[in-house]
């Protein structure tokens, strides 16, 4: 369900997170050094970083800092993998801003967990919660949608719009945010798309009447609110 770039030198833990995250549903994107993980997300932003402190050249700590500094990737969940326990260090990671922190050895569960967690607190819209609004329900695992219990026939680009706006409700998403979130970073489509896909969104909405949910925003861009 999420892209995680995993940034660890050590072949077997490497191979062993792969396998784990794989096994949860999870594309992995692997990377062995500061480098290749930049690189990396050059090419495409994921969804979450695991990321080693121990690095050959630049340690995991840099990359965190680096990538809190840059607009593009400062909003990247990022999750220290360590063999360190030491106090110090962990007062150090959580000064970057990383937002978790999981010492080695630890259990694929236990992982997988903190994975998640993190997802849900920060990147709600690639987890396979149910989201339910007013009379509005998203169940990803299902791929389905439900207004008032009745079930709406969405498209995959739909699908993923409504997913984004109902876990971000009541904030204004401007065209290029939507690009971004919805569409995926790299996407090369013309703002005009949204508004094309808003407009089916709210007609897949609307034989349960929740199509005034999706708010145009003069100006701005549009907002999933229950307010109006
Ligand atoms: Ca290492």
């Amino acid at each position: 369900m999420a892209t995680i770039l995993v940034v660890e030198d050590e072949s077997a833990i490497l191979e062993l997170l792969t396998i784990n995250l794989k096994h949860a549903g999870h594309n992995v994107l692997p990377a062995r050094d500061a480098e290749s993980a930049i690189a990396t997300i050059n090419n495409v932003i994921p969804d979450l970083v695991l990321l080693d402190w121990m690095l050959p050249g630049r340690s995991g700590i840099a990359l965190a800092k680096q990538l809190r500094e840059n607009k593009r990737t400062r909003p990247l969940p990022i999750i220290f993998l360590t063999a360190r326990s030491e106090e110090h260090d962990k007062v150090a990671a959580l000064e970057t801003g990383v937002d978790d922190y999981v010492t080695k050895p630890f259990s694929p569960r236990e992982l997988a967990a903190r994975i998640k967690a993190v997802l849900r607190r920060r990147a709600p819209h690639v987890t396979d919660d149910a989201v339910l609004i007013g009379d509005l329900r998203l169940d990803p695992a299902t791929h389905r949608v439900t207004g008032k219990g009745q079930l709406l026939e969405l498209g995959p680009v739909e699908f993923r719009l409504l997913h984004y706006l109902m876990t971000h409700p009541e904030r204004v998403h401007s065209r290029k945010q939507l690009l971004d979130e919805v569409w995926g970073d790299h996407v090369f489509v013309e703002e005009r798309t949204v508004d094309v896909h808003i407009r089916r969104l709210r007609m897949a909405l609307s034989p349960s009447g929740s199509e005034h949910l999706i708010e145009t925003v003069r100006g701005s861009g549009y907002r999933l609110s229950q307010m109006s």
